[in-house]
């Protein structure tokens, strides 16, 4: 991506934001990255959202933010043109990275298929939204005639120098959790009221996208013992490395391992098997049939 292409637009309120310069790079690119960019990349405009759509999303956006401020971080403002809503096809022919995504959030813009199952909508719009309020960071790399600048990191996310992509999987199930923390929140204050059968609200609140990842995270971490969940969290939003230093201080084994796993569920079932042998794997894989 060139600097020709840049020119979407910036987004102050993006606190949790951080450029990571490669190389040397002039005082004028510095500054003109002190604020978070944002590009509509795959340049393709949003349906005009349903009545129910407007209503989940600013729901989403309000618990989002209600929620940042009771961990004691500042709530941030999204704007209404960085959720895109788009039919299967213009998605599947302009977006689609990976196979069954229902979204996909890339450099400050969220990218939706439009879902006629309802419940499936609102799991889909909480998990790229919960992306949208984690950690940003971009790539910006200079010579004479350009600037090039390209994705750094997303919640854990990150690409390394070396090309590799660590903690991707660790990163979705973060997104996947936090996301049902966001949709308790929606449904605490109401906005499910009248729209959902008590089924569907089951559906909501246990249908995971990354089902496997979630249970190996909850399993070695969360569930093991609560000093993990808040740096957990806190790191995911802030981009810090609390989370991973933790981890390195008390599982120094573990920390590779979760660093590498992938968006797959077959890394997740090789971690597993890594990190506690057949009895973690299955377990793993029983609490998948179980939910
Ligand atoms: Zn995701």
């Amino acid at each position: 991506m060139s600097a020709k292409d840049i020119g979407n637009g910036y987004w102050k309120e993006k606190w949790n934001y951080a450029p990571k310069f490669i190389g040397p790079v002039s005082e004028e690119t510095k500054n003109d990255f002190l604020i978070a960019r944002v590009m509509n990349v795959h340049q393709v405009s949003s349906f005009i959202w349903t009545t129910f759509e407007k209503h989940i999303i600013a729901a989403a956006i309000k618990a989002g933010n209600n929620l940042l401020k009771v961990n004691g971080f500042k709530p941030m403002r999204i704007f209404d043109n960085q959720i895109i809503i788009l039919d299967d096809e213009v998605y599947e022919k302009n977006v689609k990275m990976s196979e069954n995504e229902g979204g996909n959030c890339s450099f400050g813009y969220i990218f939706l298929r439009k879902n006629k199952d309802r419940c499936h909508f609102v799991i889909d719009i909480a998990h790229e939204i919960s992306h949208l309020f984690s950690f940003y960071s971009v790539s910006v790399k200079e010579n004479k005639e350009c600037r090039s600048i390209d994705f750094y990191q997303l919640g854990f996310h990150s690409l390394s120098e070396k090309g590799n992509s660590p903690c991707f999987g660790l990163n979705e199930a973060a997104t996947d959790l936090w996301s049902k923390v966001v949709l308790r929140e929606m449904e605490r204050v109401g906005a499910f009221d009248n729209l959902f059968s008590k089924e569907e609200k089951g559906r909501i609140f246990y249908e995971f996208a990354y089902a496997l990842h979630v249970h190996l995270i909850e399993e070695v971490f969360l569930n093991k013992s609560e000093k993990f969940i808040w740096p957990f969290f806190k790191s995911y939003f802030d981009g810090s490395n609390d989370f991973l230093e933790l981890v390195k201080q008390e599982m120094p084994e573990v920390l590779r391992i979760i660093k590498n796993v992938d968006n797959t569920q077959e890394s997740v079932v090789k971690a597993a098997y890594e990190i506690g042998g057949d009895k973690l794997r299955d377990k793993i894989l029983q609490e998948n049939v179980k939910k």
